[in-house]
């Protein structure tokens, strides 16, 4: 069974308890405005360009066969319609500034990669999580990967937007030590507008695995002007009023991965989005720490 990831992050510390390895799946079924990887939201592969580092020596354009590459007002378009992802212009790019993003590999050479890092799960308490884009989004296989990984007696964390669909999430539940489940925003107007998609669906699903018994940690990703309002926060209290949610972490919005749009050629739509202020994060911890574990970041 083949899937398409991202990339392998190794010793990363804030994605689930101890020492993890962290897959980052390609696509997602939403497109929030606030994503710091927009790389990761097409399930298809995709050719970045860094126009800082290009020195317009238009090797690349002489590269392709298959005539995907102009030269336009000062800057390399890419048309990935007629791509055959050959990667023969990134090879013939010196300075660095064109990137392959996605590639594909099978459920069983994931899991091999992955068991190398064993040891370091096994010291720490770690494991591995499935990130993305949405990995549950690539259904089967990432079911797959999560069941190989379980056999060999290592920890799986998910980590879900939540927008998945409900039999397969009840599926890979019993493979998935924790859930990393992240609640946006209440106001189902607002969360249309600002992830493309409806939240019912993910509020369906987060019952679900609270009625399953799974370990659960939510991620609010913190973003001024959007989310943070009183009517917000109390929101989510409700929500998960009598659930177990183990802990829950506060994921302040930042504008580091701004440049990747540029690079994809994407618009980056910032409607009312700040970065959350010192005084802003404490105030929401304070509130939800009056029942929850909180902590920022992780
Ligand atoms: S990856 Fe291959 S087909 Fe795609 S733009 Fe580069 S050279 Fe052309
Ligand atoms: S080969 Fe690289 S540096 Fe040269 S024009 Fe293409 S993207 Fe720019
Ligand atoms: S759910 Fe995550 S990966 Fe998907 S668009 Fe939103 S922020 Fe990006």
């Amino acid at each position: 069974m083949q899937g398409k990831i991202l990339n392998i992050q190794r010793c990363s510390i804030h994605n689930g308890p101890g020492i993890r390895t962290t897959v980052f799946f390609k696509g997602c079924p939403m497109t929030c405005l606030w994503c710091h990887n927009p790389e990761s939201q097409s399930f298809k592969n995709e050719v970045m360009y860094d126009q800082e580092k290009c020195v317009q020596c238009q090797s690349c354009i002489t590269a392709c066969s298959n005539n995907c590459i102009n030269f336009e007002a000062g800057k390399i378009k890419t048309n990935l319609d007629r791509c055959s992802f050959c990667e023969n212009c990134i090879d013939y790019c010196l300075s660095g500034s064109r990137e392959l993003v996605g590639r594909d590999i099978s459920a069983r050479n994931l899991v091999d990669e992955l068991l190398k890092d064993s040891e370091f799960f096994k010291n720490s308490n770690g494991g591995v999580t499935l990130s993305g884009g949405e990995a549950l989004s690539q259904g089967y296989f990432t079911i797959e990967v999560a069941k190989l990984l379980k056999k060999r007696g290592i920890s799986v964390a998910l980590d879900t937007c939540g927008f998945v669909n409900s039999e397969q999430l009840e599926e890979i539940s019993q493979y998935i030590d924790i859930f990393l489940y992240d609640i946006k925003i209440i106001d189902p107007e607002k969360h249309r507008e600002f992830t493309g998609v409806d939240n019912k669906l993910i509020f369906e699903n987060l019952q679900l695995l609270n009625h399953l018994g799974s370990r659960i940690f939510i991620r609010i990703p913190v973003i001024d002007g959007v989310n943070t309002s009183e009517g917000e926060i109390h929101g989510i209290l409700d929500l998960i009023d009598g659930m177990d949610i183990e802990k829950i972490s506060l994921l302040p919005y930042h504008e580091i991965g701004r440049h990747k749009y540029d690079k994809l050629d994407l618009n980056f739509k910032n409607k009312t989005m700040k970065v959350p202020g010192k005084i802003v994060i404490e105030n929401i911890k304070k509130i939800f720490e009056k029942k929850y574990i909180v902590e920022i970041g992780g």
